[in-house]
């Protein structure tokens, strides 16, 4: 069995949802279960409109329901699915606008929107997108079934970034899947979404479907996961800053994760966790070009120094330095510093602290700055400890986190002195520095308009292409290239 997820770019309209369709009849024979996002844009959309709905735009609600709702429809024609399925798919259709529409009126009458009516909003995209592959799927002369994830993922009530309940999950998916997929049943599964135990409606964040995929691969304890995906890779930089970038063959659970956590789009980070414990590889793979083999992402990392590198960037960030003698030099200082950070709900990317214990920089994405500042000064005055002498916070706004990820670097000698001097060769100025004891990264914290360079100067000194691209050459794994018609 193959978990197969694919993400909104890849089910854009009919012509996408056409070519997924023939990707998965071709690798029927794997017994595919298939995991969808909602249609390319469809959460952003639905997140806008729960924003006009607590706003009381009544109009404008309407106008945006109705757009999604002929959008839904014109791919379902163009698809030739409105007939075929006399009128079912209309009717399925028809009931989930009706219920999407009287949850955005509750939200414009109580000019309230909570993170649980949020998500339930959310949710519609890939109950939409589901319903549509599967009658595609079912057109093509496949036996494919709907399934909302929401019957079986269960969660706590984090909204927005729900926490799974694995043990309930992985009992309710094995019962309620596994038997299907024995008897030749291919299901389609919403992605993204679960429920609590109390039955609200939970994400499991954005591009979370990723993570369900993952999820069903460990429960089902699939051969492989694979993620179809509109790149052909993990790649060694984002092929927009660096043109050198090549495909990777082979990455680990824990670079990918690494990886995910500095800003590649390509896979969302918690989708590691359920494949790493179950021993199940994950693979990349290209819609658009699914002969292209792929990444694929083992706990296997490649060859020790020959591994590539990877550079990763985000921008946007802000980088903040609480310094004073007041604060430090006592044992459980950084715990009692970075607590409201954390109860702020503010993730930090980086950390760096001189040994003196006399100045801590963190970075964290700025828009969290306006909270994580609240939080601290508030810390900081009610133990009484702000002010010039005893300790003060600077910010530094604009700035961008890189990351050269790799197993490759362990026990490598230079590789950090090869960062920094392509940085200094290029003129980029490095404000902070942190590195993983695991030595499977290193992060730096620049001006965020010398992004671009500095990747590009990091990338090409560590020469990461062309190790990579001889890799990337390989062929595709042969288990289901073997059973393929
Ligand atoms: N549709 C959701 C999102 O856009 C989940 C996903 O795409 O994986 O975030
Ligand atoms: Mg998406």
């Amino acid at each position: 069995m193959i978990v197969m997820k694919f993400g909104g770019t890849s089910l854009a309209g009919a012509a996408q949802i056409r070519q997924v369709g023939g990707i998965v009849r071709r690798f029927a024979r794997s017994r595919p279960v298939v995991v969808v996002s909602a249609m390319a844009g469809v959460t952003d959309e639905l997140i806008a409109l729960a924003e006009r709905s607590v706003s009381g735009l009544p109009r404008e609600v309407s106008g945006r329901l109705d757009r999604l709702q002929r959008r839904h429809r014109r791919e379902a024609r163009l698809l030739g699915l409105s007939e075929g399925s006399g009128g079912r798919l209309e009717r399925e259709l028809e009931a989930l606008f009706t219920e999407l529409e009287g949850v955005c009126h509750g939200v414009l009458l109580l000019h309230e929107l909570s993170r649980r009516s949020l998500d339930l909003i959310s949710s519609f995209g890939e109950r939409l997108s589901a319903l549509l592959v599967t009658d595609h799927l079912r057109s093509l002369g496949l036996r494919a079934q709907f399934v909302d994830a929401r019957d079986h993922i269960v969660t706590d009530e984090s909204h927005g970034a729900a926490v799974v309940d694995f043990d309930a999950t992985y009992r309710n998916l094995r019962r309620g899947i596994l038997p299907g997929v024995r008897k030749g049943h291919l299901p389609v599964v919403t992605g993204f979404i679960g429920r609590t135990r109390q039955g609200a409606t939970t994400t499991l964040g954005r591009s979370g479907s990723d993570y369900t995929a993952s999820i069903l691969g460990g429960a089902l304890r699939a051969e492989e996961v694979w993620i179809w995906k509109e790149v052909d890779g993990v790649c060694t930089a984002d092929p927009n800053l660096v043109k050198s970038a090549r495909v990777v063959a082979r990455i680990s659970y824990q670079e990918a994760a690494e990886m995910a956590h500095y800003g590649a789009e390509v896979i969302h980070p918690k989708t590691m966790l359920p494949a790493r414990r179950g021993h199940i590889p994950i693979r990349i793979k290209n819609t658009f070009n699914p002969n292209a083999p792929g990444t694929l992402i083992t706990s296997r990392p490649g060859a020790r120094g020959k591994a590539p590198l990877l550079v990763s960037s985000i921008d946007g960030m802000a980088l903040v330095t609480v310094e004073g003698t007041g604060i430090f030099g006592q044992p459980g200082m950084i715990l009692r510093l970075l607590t409201p950070v954390a109860l702020a709900g503010t993730n930090i990317y980086m950390i760096s602290m001189s040994s003196s214990e006399y100045n801590v920089s963190f970075a964290i994405m700025q828009g969290d700055l306006e909270k994580t500042l609240k939080a601290l000064e508030k810390d900081f005055r009610d133990r009484g400890l702000l002010g010039e002498q005893v300790a003060h916070i600077t910010v530094e706004r604009d700035m961008c986190a890189i990351a050269v990820v790799g197993a490759g670097m362990k026990g490598q000698h230079g590789i950090a002195g090869r960062v920094f001097s392509a940085l200094g060769d290029a003129g980029v100025n490095v404000v902070a520095i942190a590195q993983g004891s695991s030595e499977y990264n290193i992060t730096v914290v620049t001006r965020g308009r010398d992004m671009k360079k500095g990747v590009r100067a990091i990338h090409d000194r560590l020469n990461v292409g062309r190790a990579a691209l001889r890799r990337a050459r390989r062929p595709a794994l042969r288990l289901v290239s073997g059973r393929a018609r």
